[in-house]
């Protein structure tokens, strides 16, 4: 019987420590797929386009939004983020499951477009004085750039009661949190309206 995959939104602020929870997940279940969003941001050092993200112009990806080829995009810190339609569709209609790591702008409009065919969860750090030391943590920046981040954080938090879970990832604990994630996936598989096509052969 066809099937297609589930659209897994995963959002958490900076500190959540979402990155490598998603990499932790794919390591342990290869199948699950990530779509590469299109910016406008540069590329990173390390980072290759059409890898990490499909690297674009503000012209271009305007051109994009207004011939409708992205499913949500936003403006995060200056730039367009974006969903290519294209990238999901292909890989929901393989029957792979896809993995959005997107904000929760994004995360929201899914959410609106998709419904109940999407599972969204929100990952969190288990507290929030461990939250901000992760993110004072993690380098050399200004207190002003910290307070930003905090502020971004926590305005990013407060839409966690939109989301369908919700998600601590301990310190030093991500597989456990990737195992915890995977474990929504694995029964979000199994809910009535998913399975609805077995019950229905019955009466064909
Ligand atoms: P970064 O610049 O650090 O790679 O990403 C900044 C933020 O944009 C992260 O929260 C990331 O999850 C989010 N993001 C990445 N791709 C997309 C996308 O396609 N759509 C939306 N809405 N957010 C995205």
């Amino acid at each position: 019987m066809s099937k297609r995959g589930i659209v897994i939104v995963i959002s958490g602020p900076s500190g959540s420590g979402k990155g490598t929870v998603v990499k932790e997940l794919r390591g342990i279940c290869p199948t699950m797929q990530v779509s590469v969003s299109a910016t406008t941001r540069l590329p990173r050092e390390g980072e290759t386009n059409g890898v990490e993200y499909y690297f674009k112009t503000r012209e271009e990806f305007e051109g994009l939004i207004e011939r409708g080829e992205v499913l949500e995009y936003t403006q995060y810190n200056g730039n367009y983020y974006g969903t290519l339609k294209s990238e999901a569709e292909r890989i929901i209609s393989a029957g792979d499951d896809l993995i959005l790591e997107i904000e929760v702008d994004g995360g929201g409009q899914i959410k609106r477009l998709m419904g109940n065919e999407c599972v969204s969860v929100m990952l969190i750090a288990p507290s929030a004085a461990e939250q901000e030391s992760r993110l004072r943590g993690r380098g050399t920046e200004s207190e002003e750039v910290i307070q930003g981040r905090l502020a971004r954080a926590k305005a990013e938090i407060k839409e966690a009661v939109n989301y369908d879970y919700i998600v601590v990832n301990e310190s030093g604990k991500q597989t456990e949190c990737a195992e915890n994630i995977l474990a929504i996936i694995k029964a979000e598989h199994f809910r009535t309206e998913r399975m609805n096509s077995y019950i229905a052969e019955y009466f064909e």
